[in-house]
């Protein structure tokens, strides 16, 4: 408890971040395509610039051809209709020459200025060419720079003009053509750069694009996961806080569960100051099983939940109250300055779930309180002081054990004061942990007794009051324990009931007396006599056990046994108990044919409402009245009402404990025809039962059979010792 344990939710640590990797991964991408996108920036850069500057240089090479035609005009004077030749050549490109034949035109615009950077050598070259060839031929030949060109120009008329034209072009026109040629290839070269760029710049564009894409796509990504993460998280922190808070705390009504309350008191003991009180009680809903039987587990669940509103709203806000099982509840009180105080919070605890109860249904529920302090905290006092619940230490072993024993001693006193009857409040004190003990040790004791077959079943006869005859008998459960001798019913059959032993001890007694009779009624069918009938007593927590009816049903078919002969002995409390389920039990039991006796009757509730509500058909006379017959009116009264009673409503009275002859003749005349008693006789051993029958009915007396005497495995010795003489 307590130590190591948190409410609050944790992050595992070291739990690595999913997105780290994949940040690094979508930088490195991001680097990549911003390398990718300049790279493909800086390529398309530079064959542009070779692309222009192969443009730049068509473009000059046209603008010398016009500067030419210009220097044409202005070298002759230029008359209209005269013909001239310009051959011009681009240094930069050595061999690139252009013979150009142009009528000069008639009106020649303002010429540009021909200032050209040529290098002499070329122009040198170009005019001794043409000089060499055919300057008789010109009229004129000059050769001039122009803007990064050279120009020839002859000027030549008439026919020597078209001799002159012809040499030229037989000079220059290979030079020509070699130079278109070089023009067209590095326009080819120019036409494939251009394509280059264009293609490398679509590429380049289209794997930019691509990268964009991919980086949105990335940062997309990102952003899902980083989403999908955040919800992840938000989810998981939801789901650590509702397991936490299903950890600590019940899911019916919201409070806090056994876990959270012990952590509470632990912190209320740590928290105790000198002459202060922690309180702690221990509440138990009376009748709340009815509750949900009758009304069903939502009608139940809505029952608790507003008795758990209720006690909450008794408390002070600074006390703890939590649900600690099905209709259990603790409250922690501190602070207190005297125990008045805690007797007062819990009397009003007991008295709101009651409340509730009551007002919601008309059953009678209520609140079993079980309260108890601890010793006020007195630092200079030694611990350990007797019967303290408490010792004050700071070891969280010994804060644990403390807890744990202030909630068992709330419990022990809930218990006891469910002992003394529903809705009551009772105050811890040591016997009651001595109490405790010792009913962990009759049930340990008990059920070793039970395996060792220590346990036998006895058979009181029950009889005709009138004729003495035997008509049935009452299985009646016995333990002989080998050193202590015979212990009582009285003093285990409580034990059985609360440890739940009751459950396999219950049918064991069933199956054995089926049996039993079954097989002492085959013996007796060859006499002629009426077969015995047999009487089981049956407790509360048998009768609400969901398949009791299968369980009787089975043991009938198993031991053959007829279901009419067997009665089932019930008392009021399984009535009350059981009012819901159990209901559905004793109407299918009655259905099957089993009789159903009303045990202990007048005494306890003695309701007339009972008797004819369920399907009772025995009701048996208790055994306490019984003996006041003879001596006590008031008793006299009650037992000659009870069986008019019962005959009024077609209920068979039955007696018990019939001890004398006044009795039998009083009970007789009042009209009571059957009862069992000492008289007849008392519960016997099978065994003693059959020789008492064997005494009763002479030769009529059936037979004694192997079967006679308890099972040899459930009964190690002759249980006929045990009996009580
Ligand atoms: P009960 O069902 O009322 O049983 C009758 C009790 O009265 C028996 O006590 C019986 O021995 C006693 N008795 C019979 N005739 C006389 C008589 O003339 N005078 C007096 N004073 N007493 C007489 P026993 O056997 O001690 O049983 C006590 C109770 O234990 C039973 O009361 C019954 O409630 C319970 N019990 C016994 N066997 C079983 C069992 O198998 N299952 C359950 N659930 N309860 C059992
Ligand atoms: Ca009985
Ligand atoms: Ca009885």
């Amino acid at each position: 408890m307590g130590a190591g344990w948190s409410l609050k939710g944790s992050r595992r640590p070291g739990s690595s971040d999913p997105s780290g990797r994949g940040g690094r991964w979508l930088l490195l991408g991001a680097v990549l395509a911003t390398a990718l996108v300049v790279g493909a920036f800086v390529v398309a850069l530079v064959l542009g610039r070779l692309a222009a500057s192969s443009q730049a240089a068509a473009k000059q090479h046209s603008n010398v051809l016009r500067t030419s035609a210009k220097l044409l005009v202005e070298v002759e004077g230029a008359d209209s209709g005269q013909r001239g030749y310009l051959l011009t050549g681009n240094p930069s490109y050595l061999q690139t020459y252009t013979l150009v034949q142009a009528d000069i035109p008639r009106q020649v615009d303002t010429l540009d200025a021909l200032t050209g950077k040529t290098e002499q050598p070329q122009v040198d070259r170009l005019r001794i060419l043409v000089a060499q060839k055919e300057a008789a031929l010109a009229r004129s030949i000059e050769v001039r720079r122009t803007q990064g060109m050279a120009a020839a120009v002859a000027l030549a008329d008439g026919d020597r003009g078209q001799v002159l034209t012809d040499q030229i072009t037989a000079i220059v026109l290979p030079l020509v053509q070699d130079s278109q040629q070089q023009d067209m290839s590095s326009d080819r070269a120019a036409g494939r750069a251009g394509t280059a760029v264009l293609v490398a710049a679509s590429v380049g564009v289209a794997l930019a694009v691509g990268l964009l894409v991919l980086l949105i796509w990335l940062i997309a990504q990102r952003w899902r996961l980083a989403t999908a993460r955040r919800d992840a998280e938000h989810a998981r922190d939801q789901l650590l806080k509702s397991l936490s808070q299903q950890a600590t705390h019940d899911a019916l009504t919201g409070l806090p569960n056994r876990r959270l309350v012990a952590d509470r008191l632990e912190q209320a003991l740590l928290r105790r100051e000198p002459g202060r009180l922690v309180a702690v009680m221990y509440i138990d809903l009376d009748g709340f099983k009815a509750v949900n039987d009758q009304y069903g587990h939502a009608r139940g669940d809505e029952v608790l939940l507003r008795a758990a509103r209720r006690m909450r709203a008794a408390l002070r806000p600074a006390d703890t109250l939590a649900r600690v099982g099905g209709d259990e509840f603790v409250a922690v009180c501190e602070g207190l300055t005297a125990t008045e105080e805690g007797h007062a919070i819990a009397d009003r605890l007991r008295r709101s779930a009651a409340h509730t109860l009551n007002d919601e249904l008309a059953l009678s529920i209520g609140a079993s309180v079980g309260l108890v302090f601890t010793a006020p905290y007195e630092p200079s006092t030694p611990d350990g002081a007797q019967g303290r619940p408490v010792r004050l230490a700071i070891s969280q072993l010994d804060l644990d054990a403390a807890v744990e024993d202030l909630l068992t001693s709330a419990d022990d006193a809930m218990y006891e004061a469910k002992r003394q009857g529903r809705g009551r409040l009772a105050v811890y004190d040591v016997a009651m942990a001595a109490a405790r003990h010792g009913r962990r040790e009759d049930a340990a004791a008990l059920r070793q007794a039970f395996d060792a077959g220590h346990l036998w079943v006895a058979y009181q006869p029950m009889v005709d009051l009138g004729t003495g005859e035997v008509l049935g008998v009452e299985a009646l459960l016995r333990w002989t324990d080998p050193e202590r001798g015979p212990i009582p019913p009285a003093r285990f059959i409580a034990t059985a009931e609360d440890s739940g032993l009751i459950q396999p001890i219950g049918e064991f007694v069933l199956r054995t007396a089926c049996e039993q009779v079954a097989e002492w009624n085959t013996l007796r069918e060859a006499t002629g006599r009426p077969p015995l009938t047999v009487s089981v007593n049956v407790s509360s927590r048998q009768v609400s056990r969901p398949d009791f009816c299968g369980t009787v049903a089975r043991t009938l078919a198993y031991g053959r046994l007829t279901p009419d002969l067997l009665c089932v002995e019930i008392t009021e409390q399984v009535l009350i108990d059981a009012v819901g389920a159990g209901t559905a039990e004793l109407e299918q039991l009655s259905g099957l044919g089993v009789r159903i006796a009303l045990d202990d009757y007048g005494t306890g509730y003695s309701s007339l409402s009972h008797l004819h509500r369920f399907p009772i058909d025995v009701v048996k006379i208790d055994r306490s009245l019984v003996a006041g017959l003879g001596h006590s009116e008031r008793d006299e009264a009650l037992v000659s009402a009870i069986i008019g009673l019962a005959r009024t409503l077609h209920r068979q009275p039955v007696a018990e404990g019939v001890e004398t002859a006044a009795q039998a003749s009083l009970l007789r005349a009042w009209g009571c025809q059957q009862g069992q008693g000492f008289l007849y006789a008392e519960a016997l051993a099978a065994l003693d039962l059959e020789a008492f029958l064997l005494r009763r009915g002479a030769g009529a007396a059936p037979l004694p059979s192997p079967r006679s005497t308890p099972a040899p495995d459930r009964s190690g010795r002759d249980p006929a010792e045990a009996e009580p003489a």
